[in-house]
């Protein structure tokens, strides 16, 4: 990305309404547009990042057999209608328009009735089980709060998976290996170490849901946690019994604040008896497919990282999500040529501010704000000794390494 060909700019200061940090510093650096409370766009620095969440979360969804689709927003009364839900009494965040043609339209707020009608047409019989099929899709909540910039909107994309399975010991089975899927993916987005499996509430099929919580002074969510342990519990069904239950020592327990960034759940029959959802077994008897769903929140995930690894001066990336890897700015004649030069060997991993208008001092405010994990910096004097300065955004160390060694780094 060559600064000077982007339209995106950033700014010095944030809509006076957003009270995060988050919010603050990805509006101020040209990730996001703010379109209303609640609502945004995400410009090219914003889509490469949430694009690159969405990857990681993907690759692991593969990797335990999940099949990606996508679902179409647009909801028909009668589906909902047969579990109860359609109606505003029931889920109250609907988003419904009148449709031209006659009739009312829904915007999906979540997937299970629709994807549970479409494996109507798939699954007939035990050999079609199991399945695992999911979709990175927007849905329509109509939030009566939105909150702290991307962590809580009314339109937002979400990883949902819904398991199909023959029984609950298979259910159970691919549960657990979502769950492990999920430590390596908040593993690997970089907030593992503050992201605990949470006991939540269950449901009529299982005494609990787990969530994965985050710490996060923002976050919207009490979670009683034991560090030792690495399991924490939700305030919602936080008493003595399920205590007891867990085998967890309330004076071990640390009262924390944290944002909900997944969850998995046992649907078990909920859905599947309301849409008749049903495969013969080895006996040739008819039975009800059990059914579990796993969502994931990449737009709120890349808010909570943006919320808990910036710093005075702006965001800090992890490497793996940062939407560039180096931030390149060449000092004098000789030297911006040079940088060029370098641009055009990794396009893709490099920022290049070769912005006239911008003094070496704004550009380098403006890689710590973009939160780009190097700062790469060519200078008349670096080119003389052939090398370049690096500056690792989070540690703020710099070092000096020749063009060679820099090279080989972008090939
Ligand atoms: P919450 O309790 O925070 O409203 P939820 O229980 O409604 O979440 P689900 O419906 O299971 O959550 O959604 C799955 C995931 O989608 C959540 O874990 C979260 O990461 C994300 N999510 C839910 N609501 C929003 C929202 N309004 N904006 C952004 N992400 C959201
Ligand atoms: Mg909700």
């Amino acid at each position: 990305m060559k600064l000077s060909q982007s339209f995106t700019k950033t700014m010095k200061t944030a809509p006076a309404d957003e009270a995060s940090v988050s919010a603050k510093y990805l509006l101020r650096a040209g990730y996001i547009y703010k379109e209303m409370a609640g609502v945004y766009d995400y410009l090219p620095l914003g889509m490469r990042t949430l694009n690159k969440i969405i990857q990681i979360i993907r690759e692991e969804m593969n990797a335990i057999g999940g099949e990606e689709l996508s679902l179409t927003a647009l909801q028909t009364k009668e589906v909902w209608d047969a579990t109860d839900r359609w109606s505003d009494d029931v889920m109250d965040i609907w988003f419904k328009t009148k449709l031209n043609a006659g009739g009312e339209l829904g915007l999906a707020p979540t997937h299970e009735e629709p994807l549970t009608r479409v494996m109507k047409s798939y699954i007939s019989s035990y050999k079609d089980l199991p399945v695992y099929a999911y979709q990175f899709q927007t849905k329509f909540r109509n939030e009566l709060r939105a909150k702290s910039g991307i962590m809580r909107t009314r339109e937002f994309v979400m990883k949902d998976l819904y398991s199909f399975s023959k029984d609950r010991a298979e259910h159970d089975k691919f549960y657990e290996e979502c769950a492990q899927a999920y430590i390596k993916i908040f593993n690997r987005l970089g907030i593992g170490n503050d992201t605990y499996r949470t006991f939540a509430s269950g449901g009529a099929f299982s005494k609990y849901s787990d969530e994965f919580q985050t710490l996060c002074e923002v976050g919207e969510d009490i979670i009683y946690l034991d560090r030792e342990k690495g399991i924490a519990v939700n305030e919602e069904v936080y008493n003595d019994e399920v205590l007891a239950d867990l085998n967890l020592d309330k004076k071990k327990l640390e009262k924390c604040k944290a944002a909900e960034v997944g969850n998995i759940f046992t649907l078990g029959y909920r859905f599947s008896d309301a849409l008749d959802l049903c495969f013969n077994d080895e006996d040739g008897k008819r039975q009800k497919v059990f059914m579990g769903s796993y969502g994931i929140g990449p737009s709120r995930v890349m808010g909570v990282i943006a919320e808990k690894l910036s710093d005075d001066k702006g965001l800090v990336w992890p490497e793996e999500i940062a939407p560039f890897k180096y931030y390149l700015v060449g000092i004098g004649e000789e030297a911006e040529k040079k940088a060029a030069e370098l641009y055009e060997k990794a396009p893709e991993d490099i920022i290049f501010d070769d912005r006239e208008s911008a003094r070496t001092g704004e550009k380098f405010a403006d890689a710590d704000l973009m939160g780009i994990p190097y700062r790469v910096v060519i200078s008349d004097k670096t080119l003389a000794e052939n090398k370049v300065e690096i500056k690792d955004r989070k540690t703020g160390e710099t070092k000096l390494l020749t063009l060679d060694e820099f090279t080989s780094k972008l090939a």
